[in-house]
C-alpha cells in the first residue's frame, strides 16, 4: 500500500513509498481505510529534518497526524463498518507518569509519550491504518469532507477547557476574546469562542486573502496592525502565532483577571528589548494568568468532535484551501500563498 514517508533528521527524504507493508494487527483491532490527512507546521518541521523520530527498529517514519478514515472492520463492535474515524495522536508513556496513568497524556510529565506521525509511532498518511478502540474517535457522518480538522480542533478544545478551568478560580463573566493569528488553530479557536457566545476579535498580519472574510463570516471582528493598537482589553487572549513580539503584547494586553493562553511555538534564538518589570506589575496587580497549552486527551477529542458537528459545515470546508491527491504529494507539502489548511487525499 502507499505511504508518505520521511527519514527523520534527513532533509529532502520525503517520498511516496508504493509498497509499504500493511498495518500489523499489533497496532489495534480496528482496520481503517484512509480518506485524508491534514498538513501542518509540524509536518514541515519533520520534512525539513528539524523534528520527528522513527519507530524503534527503523529509520523511516510515516507522516500524518491529522487523520480521517473510514472503518473497514472493528471486531470490538465499538464502531461499525463505514463509520468515520480519527486516530488520537498521542499515546501515554509506558512508565506511566501520574498524568498518563489517568488518561491525561496531553499533560505527560516525563516526555516519554509517543505520537503518530511525529514521535516513534507511524502516522496516518498511508492507505490503511489500525487503531485500538481507546484511541479511535468516531465522527458525525456530516463531517466527511472536513473531519481531518478534528486534530487541530482537539488542540483548541483543550485550550478552551483549561482557559475555563483557570478563569473559574473566581467569579468570572468573560465577554471579550482576542485571538492572535488566523491560521487553522486561530480560526478554530475563534469558532469555539463564538460557540460560547463571546465577542470575538481576531488579529492577523494578512490584509488580503481568505482570512478576513472567514473571520467576518463567524460574526467576529478582523484586525490587522499591532495588539497594542487595539482599543479594548480582552478577558481572554488565545495566542496562536508564536511570534515573540505578538506573544509579549498579548500578555500585556489582557484586562483584569485576564487569561492568556499561549498555543504558538516560537523558534527561539531571537532577542528583543522588553520591560519585564512592567509585565510583572501588570500580571500581579490584575490577577492575570499566562499559560501554555499543547496537545489534547480523549475528552478534548470528543468535545472537538461535538464542536465541529455543531459548526457551519460550509465555513469549516472553506478552511481547507487545497485538496491534493496523494499521487501529487509533493505539491501538497509545498507552501502556497493563501494556504490555510492543505489536505492530502487518499480514498474518496
Ligand atoms: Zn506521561
Amino acid at each position: 500500500m502507499r505511504a508518505v514517508t520521511v527519514i527523520p533528521g534527513v532533509p529532502g527524504s520525503l517520498r511516496l513509498t508504493p509498497d509499504h507493508p500493511e498495518p500489523p494487527t499489533e497496532e489495534g483491532g480496528i482496520l481503517v481505510e484512509a480518506l485524508a490527512v491534514g498538513i501542518c507546521g509540524t509536518d514541515h518541521e519533520i520534512i525539513d529534518g528539524h523534528y520527528g523520530e522513527p519507530p524503534p527498529g527503523t529509520d523511516t517514519l510515516v507522516l500524518g497526524h491529522e487523520a480521517l478514515g473510514r472503518v473497514i472492520e472493528d471486531p470490538s463492535g465499538t464502531l461499525q463498518r463505514g463509520d468515520l474515524v480519527a486516530g488520537i495522536v498521542r499515546h501515554p508513556d509506558p512508565v506511566p507518569c501520574a498524568n498518563c496513568a489517568v488518561g491525561e497524556w496531553d499533560m505527560c510529565r516525563n516526555g516519554q509519550y509517543t505520537e503518530h506521525g511525529i514521535k516513534a509511532l507511524p502516522g496516518f498518511a498511508r492507505d490503511r491504518w489500525r487503531l485500538q478502540p481507546k484511541f479511535a474517535v468516531g465522527l458525525d457522518p456530516i463531517l466527511a469532507p472536513v473531519g481531518m480538522l478534528l486534530e487541530p480542533a482537539s488542540v483548541v478544545a483543550k485550550a478552551w477547557d483549561h482557559i475555563e478551568r483557570i478563569g473559574g478560580r473566581a467569579e468570572w463573566k468573560p465577554q471579550l476574546v482576542l485571538v492572535t493569528g488566523a491560521g487553522p488553530i486561530g480560526l478554530l479557536a475563534a469558532l469555539l469562542a463564538v460557540q460560547r457566545g463571546l465577542a470575538v476579535h481576531v488579529l492577523d498580519r494578512n490584509t488580503t486573502g481568505p482570512k478576513p472574510d472567514l473571520v467576518r463570516a463567524l460574526g467576529a471582528t478582523y484586525h490587522t496592525g499591532t495588539v497594542g493598537e487595539l482599543d479594548f482589553e480582552p478577558d481572554i487572549v488565545v495566542e496562536c502565532t508564536g511570534a515573540p513580539v505578538v506573544v509579549l503584547d498579548a500578555m500585556c494586553k489582557a484586562g483584569p483577571a485576564g487569561v492568556v493562553c499561549l498555543t504558538g511555538v516560537s523558534s527561539g534564538g531571537r532577542t528583543i528589548d522588553f520591560d519585564a518589570g512592567a509585565l510583572n506589575r501588570e500580571l500581579v496587580l490584575e490577577n492575570n494568568v499566562v499559560f501554555g497549552s499543547v496537545n489534547a486527551n480523549r475528552r478534548h477529542w470528543d468535545l472537538a468532535a461535538e464542536a465541529l458537528a455543531r459548526a457551519d459545515q460550509d465555513w469549516l470546508g472553506s478552511l481547507i484551501t487545497r485538496r491534493v491527491p496523494v499521487e501529487r504529494y509533493a505539491e501538497a507539502y509545498a507552501h502556497q500563498p493563501d494556504d490555510i489548511k492543505v489536505v492530502l487525499e487518499f480514498a474518496r
